[in-house]
C-alpha cells in the first residue's frame, strides 16, 4: 500500500503518519518527490485494513493500493523516472546516454589498461570488467578475482571512470564494494534471492541482468528484493533471452525497452553483446536500443579479441567502437536524447 501526503502536508505529519506504519508492523519507503511525499508500507498484506484507515490522518491525501505483484518498482509508486549516479557524475536515467564498456573479464593489467584508456578516448562513461566470472564449464577461465578487482580500480583511478563489475556471492560482496562504483548482478543470478537480499543491503548501484529464461514480471520482481532492502539505485539490463533460434547467441527482446519503461521507473540499459553473441551484430542492435528508448547500453570491447579467455566473438575492437560511439551519437540526437 502506499500512503500519499497532501502536497502541503508537515514535517510532523510526515513523521506521524510514518510512526503509525511502523506500528502496523510495516517498513516505510519514503519517497520525495517534487510534489509530494509517497510512504510505502512494506510488509505482508494482511494489515491492509489498519492502512485503509490512515485516510483519515491529517496530511493524507490518499491510501492507494499497488496492484502490481512489485511495488516499489512500479511506476504506481512513482511516477518520475529514477536516475542512478554510478559515480564520477555518470548518471543513468537522466537525459544522456549512459555508455558502459569494457572487457568482458579483466585479464591483465595491460589488458584493462588498454581498453580503459581506448573507451574513454571514444566517449565513453563507464567501464566493465568481469574479475568474478559466471562460466558455463567449470575448466574455463574463472576470473582474476581479487587481483582482478585491484586492476579495476586501478584504471578507474588513472582513467576517472566509474566501475561495473559482477558479484556472484554474498562471500565477496565486500571486497566487490571497495574496488567498485556498480554492483552487477549477471543473468544466471537474477534469481538468487539471498544474493539480491545482500546488494539490497549495500549502497552501491545495482545493475541487474535479466536472466536468460526470466518474465519481465520476474525480473521486477528481482529488482522488489533490492529495493525493499532500501538501496534505491537499481538498473535494469536487457541482455537477450533464450530462444528456438540459433543465429545468435541469445534473442535480444528490444520490445523488454519500452514494455519495462511502461511499468517501472527504474532506468533500463542494454546489451547487445551477449545479446547477440556476434562482434558483427552489436552495431546495428546498439542502436536499435537507442532508438526503442534505452537509457544507455553496456558494450564488450577487447584490444584483440582473438585472444580473449572470454567472450572474444562478441567483442568490438576499439577502432570498431569508436565507430559506433560515433553512430550511437546520433541515433540518441534522432531520439531527443544526448550522449
Ligand atoms: C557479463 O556481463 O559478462 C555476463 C556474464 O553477462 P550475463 O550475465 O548477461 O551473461
Ligand atoms: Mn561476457
Amino acid at each position: 500500500m502506499i500512503i500519499s501526503m497532501k502536497k502541503g502536508a508537515t514535517k510532523e505529519q510526515i513523521e506521524h503518519v510514518k510512526t503509525l506504519i511502523e506500528s502496523f508492523g510495516y517498513r516505510v519507503h519514503e519517497s520525495v518527490g517534487a510534489e509530494r511525499t509517497l510512504l510505502g508500507a512494506i510488509g505482508d498484506e494482511r494489515g491492509k485494513e489498519r492502512l485503509t484507515c490512515l485516510e483519515a490522518q491529517p496530511g493524507v491525501e490518499r491510501v492507494i493500493r499497488i496492484l502490481s505483484p512489485y511495488k516499489l518498482a512500479s511506476r504506481e509508486t512513482k511516477e518520475s523516472p529514477t536516475v542512478v549516479d554510478i559515480g564520477f557524475g555518470v548518471k543513468v536515467g537522466g537525459p544522456r546516454i549512459a555508455v558502459i564498456a569494457g572487457p568482458c573479464a579483466v585479464e591483465s593489467r595491460e589488458q584493462i589498461m588498454e581498453v580503459a584508456h581506448a573507451i574513454k578516448e571514444s566517449g565513453a562513461h563507464a567501464l566493465r570488467g568481469g574479475a568474478f566470472k559466471p562460466r558455463t564449464s567449470p575448466y574455463a577461465f574463472q576470473g582474476l578475482k581479487n587481483d582482478g578487482l585491484l586492476l579495476l580500480s586501478m584504471a578507474r583511478d588513472e582513467f576517472k571512470l566509474p566501475v561495473v563489475t559482477e558479484v556472484m556471492d554474498p562471500a565477496h560482496i565486500e571486497v566487490v564494494l571497495e574496488n567498485a562504483d556498480c554492483l552487477q548482478i549477471g543473468a544466471r543470478n537474477i534469481q538468487n534471492f539471498q544474493l539480491l537480499r545482500e546488494v539490497g543491503r549495500t549502497r552501491k548501484p545495482v545493475l541487474l541482468k535479466r536472466g536468460m529464461s526470466t518474465t519481465i514480471e520476474e525480473l521486477l520482481m528481482s529488482a522488489e528484493y533490492v529495493l525493499s532492502g532500501g538501496n534505491h539505485d537499481v538498473i535494469l539490463c536487457e541482455r537477450g533471452i533464450r530462444t528456438f533460434e540459433t543465429a545468435t547467441r541469445n534473442t535480444l527482446d528490444l520490445s523488454a525497452v519500452p514494455v519495462l519503461k511502461e511499468k517501472t521507473h527504474l532506468p533500463v540499459i542494454v546489451d547487445p553483446s551477449h545479446g547477440t553473441g556476434h562482434a558483427r551484430y552489436v552495431e546495428a542492435m546498439a542502436y536499435a536500443a537507442v532508438a526503442a528508448g534505452a537509457d544507455g547500453i553496456m558494450i564488450e570491447v577487447h584490444p584483440r579479441p582473438e585472444e580473449a579467455l572470454s567472450d572474444g566473438p562478441q567483442s568490438l575492437r576499439p577502432e570498431e567502437f569508436r565507430r559506433i560511439m560515433e553512430g550511437v551519437r546520433n541515433v540518441a540526437r534522432a531520439v531527443g536524447r544526448d550522449v
